[in-house]
């Protein structure tokens, strides 16, 4: 049997564990010995699986075409087809059937176990870490890397003995402290900008109209250097201003742009999703004829939340006890043009407890896809949220923490 290999994880999280389980998996399947260690800063490990998904975690997509899936990364959809032609959302659909925690797919393709609680997850994860005696080590910040010679890396610890592995995983998210570790070592970090956030708007025509959704908007950003996005989907009115798929897709984006226009531009909302404002005013005009003696405030396109309809009315001075066959030809013009144009100036963003994450990281440029490996620091690994690789909402985060945690550990147990 060959010396047994040391391994250092750093990073209790999504991807360290991931990592770790699979590393010991597959030393286990090809008779290897393995030391295996978990350094975990805090004193609580997977802490942000346990507050995924509203406390539901969602694991995946269910999408099971790669180069699909990989289009839902605004950075790293490139450079992860490789790694997912491996390890994609199908195997991370087995990989839990194995482990005993089934993933059921919901309407729009997001993956959850089917208990509806994250706890399975942490609880999966925490079983065969232990059955597999991987090490963990809890309040153990690791505040230096040393590199004594390729494959020989000496990790400096807060208030512990140092010691050294022969291949360490970075698996530190979005903690600043894991970015430093990188660039320590020779690595360079893409700009930073916070990604899957909610704009700020305050407009008369959603205000108080909190907790109104619209399944199917159409959204334009115009920042001021006149650079442009565009994103289609659910809409979700919020007492900041605008939320829901959409809005956080279009987020992700536009990351690092909107993060030097200081979140500020113009959002152009087509509320009736692909209809255009001629399509829209015919509709109305239709309406006219057929209705001409209910009221305004009764009537009204039944795609619309009748509170929206409301203060439509009201923005365009525009009396809704009023009958339809009183309403002029050019009204109607208007509301089709606000149905489907409406200019909301974005003050903002604003995150709760929405999934979100951090775009940039470490530099693909720098890392080895097929192993995970850095080029710059032989026996050096990255996985997860550290690399300059996010996705949007729905389950691709997670994704990205399996499969490069996945890849980089059959690379590290060799
Ligand atoms: C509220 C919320 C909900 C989310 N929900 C979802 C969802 O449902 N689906 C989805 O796909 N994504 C979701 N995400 C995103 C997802 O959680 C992250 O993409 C994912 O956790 C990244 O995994 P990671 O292992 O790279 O980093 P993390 O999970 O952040 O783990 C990093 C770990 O490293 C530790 N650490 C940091 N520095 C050091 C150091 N120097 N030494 C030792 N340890 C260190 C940290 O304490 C942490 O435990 C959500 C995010 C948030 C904030």
């Amino acid at each position: 049997m060959k010396a047994t290999k040391t391994i250092a994880i750093i990073g209790g999280g999504a991807a360290g564990y991931f990592c770790a389980i699979n590393a010991a998996q597959w030393a286990r399947h090809n008779g290897l010995s393995v030391d295996i260690r978990i350094l975990e800063s805090s004193g609580q490990v997977l802490k942000k699986v346990k507050i995924s998904g509203g406390g539901r975690c969602n694991v995946t997509h269910h999408c099971f075409d790669v180069k699909l899936f990989c289009r839902n990364y605004p950075r790293g959809s490139r450079e992860l087809l490789s790694p997912m032609l491996k390890f994609q959302a199908k195997d991370t659909v087995e990989w839990f059937r194995k482990a005993g925690v089934r993933l059921v797919a919901e309407a729009d393709g997001r993956m959850f176990p089917d208990t509806n609680s994250s706890q399975t997850i942490v609880d999966c994860f925490l079983t065969l870490a232990k059955q597999h005696n991987i090490q963990l080590m809890p309040n153990s910040r690791v505040q230096a890397i040393e590199p004594l010679a390729p494959y020989q890396l000496k990790l400096h610890i807060n208030n512990q003995a140092s010691f050294t592995a022969d291949a360490v995983l970075v698996a530190t998210g979005s903690a600043p402290g894991g970015y430093h570790l990188a660039e320590s070592v020779g690595h360079t970090i893409t700009e930073r900008a916070p990604s899957l956030f909610s704009f700020k708007i305050k407009d008369p025509l959603i205000s108080g109209l909190q907790g109104l959704s619209f399944s199917e908007a159409a959204l334009k950003l115009t920042l001021p250097g006149k650079q442009t996005f565009k994103q289609t989907g659910p809409v979700l009115i919020t007492h900041w201003g605008l939320s829901g798929p959409a809005v956080l897709k279009l987020s992700a984006w536009a990351a690092r742009e909107m993060k030097r226009a200081g979140y500020r531009g113009t959002l152009t909302v087509n509320w009736m999703g692909a209809e255009t404002s001629g399509e829209v005013e015919n509709r109305l005009k239709r309406m006219k004829e057929e209705h001409r003696k209910s009221y305004l405030k009764n009537v009204y396109p039944d795609d619309l939340p009748k509170r929206f309809w409301l203060n439509l009315l009201d923005q365009h001075s525009i009396d809704p006890e009023k009958q339809w066959s009183r309403i002029s030809n050019r009204e109607l013009a208007g509301i089709g043009r606000a149905l489907t144009a409406s200019p909301l100036a974005v003050s903002g963003q604003s995150r709760f407890k929405d999934e979100f994450v951090e775009c940039g990281g470490v530099a693909l440029s720098e890392i080895d896809f097929q192993t995970m490996e850095s080029k710059v620091c032989p026996g050096l690994h990255f996985a997860g949220e550290i690399l300059d690789v996010d996705g949007i909402t729905g389950g691709f985060n997670f994704q990205n923490a399996w499969t490069t945690g996945w890849v980089a550990a059959r690379h590290m147990v060799g």
